[in-house]
């Protein structure tokens, strides 16, 4: 199961506001999740007054089990060498706490769940990633271009907040019932929203905007 916490946030225009944090991804679960990494905004909280955002430093797991890929993301890339090696360094020593704890519960004659051995054979390596482009490049290499990203956009020139709203609230049935994320570009005098998914699912939302007969 992916696992997130609600946390609150208050934005420097004064507007406290609340946002999902993942540490754990699993896209076999929430495949739209996988999406909302290729875009970038995972992690990543949009205040709903002014459109600023920020992105969570907190480490994730994204786990992708029908691709093979499992990685130990840290969202920043520019994290300096040091800081890199105490990280690789606290990893390995989860791990190895996690072993001996098993192997002394064992000893201890405790009864622990373990992986059964079919399937600890079909868990892929742990890749320790810094920063989301990289983790993007891993996910597109694992991916058919029918499932690497999609993205269409939906603008208007109208300046009328009311409108802007239902134009949204539109753009956001569709990307419901169709599975995608929508992203949301506020200018002055374009108001843009963007839908995105995998191709298949922009191509299929694509023939259903189409104008038929
Ligand atoms: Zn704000």
């Amino acid at each position: 199961m992916s696992r997130s916490t609600t946390r609150t946030f208050t934005c420097p225009c004064g507007e406290v506001f609340t946002s999902q944090l993942y540490e754990y991804v699993n896209v076999a679960q929430h495949p739209q999740l996988r999406y909302t990494v290729l875009v970038g905004l995972l992690n990543v909280s949009t205040c709903p007054a002014c459109g600023r955002r920020a992105a969570s430093a907190c480490p994730f797991i994204y786990s992708d089990p029908t691709h093979n890929l499992l990685a130990y993301v840290h969202p920043r890339c520019d994290v300096p060498e040091e800081a890199r090696n105490l990280v690789l360094e606290k990893l390995r020593s989860v791990y190895t706490d996690a072993i001996t704890l098993q192997e002394q519960q064992e000893e201890n004659g405790e009864r622990v769940a373990r992986i059964p051995p079919s399937q600890a054979k079909e868990l892929p390596p742990l890749q320790v990633v810094f920063g989301l482009d990289q983790l993007s490049e891993l996910i597109n290499a694992a991916l058919d271009p029918e499932e690497r990203l999609g993205r269409i956009a939906l603008s208007t020139h109208s300046r009328n907040e009311a409108e802007r709203g239902q134009f949204v609230d539109i753009a956001r049935k569709l990307a419901s019932e169709m599975e995608c994320g929508i992203e949301v570009e506020d200018l002055p005098d374009e108001y843009i929203v963007w839908l995105y998914g995998s191709r298949r699912q922009i191509g299929a939302l694509m023939r259903e905007l189409a104008p038929r007969g």
